[in-house]
């Protein structure tokens, strides 16, 4: 227990974890919003610009010479959040019209939200947005090495076997492929600050919870989960373990932001940006 409450999230079976997206599918992006204060927004703007995804024309490059789409696997990808800035970034700052997002999802409610906020799109109609309802521990309907960019924000810590998950990534991963995930993680690096915010996550957030959305349980689950994540130095070494390298460990400024720890802290570690090459 933490403060006193009871652990709902050892309470819950593996099998009822997805369940609970489907009681808070649409009141997601109002709670996101009230929770983090709206702060989750300049996470993911950062983490797309981190990735800078779609191509850029090279100067040297022939015209004539078609290029190869770029293929992003957004998993967890819920309402569609980090694909239409994935979308947004590669068409308006690379000019980039071919990128491709397969936006993918475990939960057939929260799909539903990404399809109706992502249809009205021109990203839709130019059918550079597609639908994938799976389970990211098997991805079995996505082919070895066929994907450039694997992204997945405010997913993985709900996941049963996280490192089965790496697994997966790892195989639908091109040689180069990048795997990048933006996550909370259970300590703040200043101890004070530490205790005030968990103070606050887990008195504030199952409260909002029950008052917006009518649902303490899941939104208590929701907090508990990100302290049984792992510390990020042991998911940087998840991730190393799967096979990836990691930008920036033992490599000083190495990896777009990533620190010469293996992963980038956001607002004093309340998230952090952990990031994998395929080689
Ligand atoms: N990426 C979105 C964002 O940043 O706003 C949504 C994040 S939401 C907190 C977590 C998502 O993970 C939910 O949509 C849930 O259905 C999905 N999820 C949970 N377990 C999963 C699994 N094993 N495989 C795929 N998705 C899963």
């Amino acid at each position: 227990t933490h403060f006193g409450y009871e652990t709902v999230a050892e309470s819950l079976k593996a099998s009822k974890v997805a369940t609970v997206f489907s009681s808070v599918a649409s009141s997601y992006d109002t709670m996101n919003d009230l929770m983090s204060l709206g702060i989750h927004r300049l996470w993911k703007d950062h983490f797309v610009r981190g990735l800078n995804p779609g191509i850029r024309p090279s100067p040297s490059s022939s015209s004539t010479t078609p290029r190869e789409p770029q293929r992003i696997l957004d998993i967890a990808g819920g309402t569609g959040d980090i694909a239409l800035r994935m979308l947004d970034h590669a068409t308006t700052l690379n000019r980039d019209t071919t990128a491709h997002v397969t936006v993918s999802d475990i939960n057939p409610e929260m799909l539903a939200e990404g399809r109706k906020r992502l249809s009205s799109t021109p990203y839709a109609a130019a059918n550079r947005i597609s639908f994938l309802e799976a389970n990211a521990e098997n991805l079995h309907t996505v082919p070895d090495a066929s994907i450039d960019l694997y992204t997945v924000a405010f997913g993985i810590r709900n996941f049963t076997h996280k490192d089965a998950a790496l697994r997966e990534a790892f195989r639908v991963l091109k040689p180069g492929g990048v795997f990048a995930c933006l996550e909370f993680a259970p300590n703040l690096s200043n101890p004070l600050f530490n205790a005030v915010y968990k103070r606050w996550s887990f008195s504030a957030i199952p409260l909002i919870g029950q008052v917006v959305a009518a649902d303490r349980d899941s939104y208590q689950y929701l907090v508990e989960s990100i302290e049984r994540f792992p510390k990020q130095e042991d998911w940087a070494g998840m991730i190393r373990e799967a096979g990836f390298v990691v930008p920036g460990q033992g490599r000083e400024g190495a990896g777009q932001g990533i620190g010469s720890e293996g992963w980038e802290d956001l607002s004093f570690g309340i998230a952090a940006i952990h990031k994998g090459v395929k080689p």
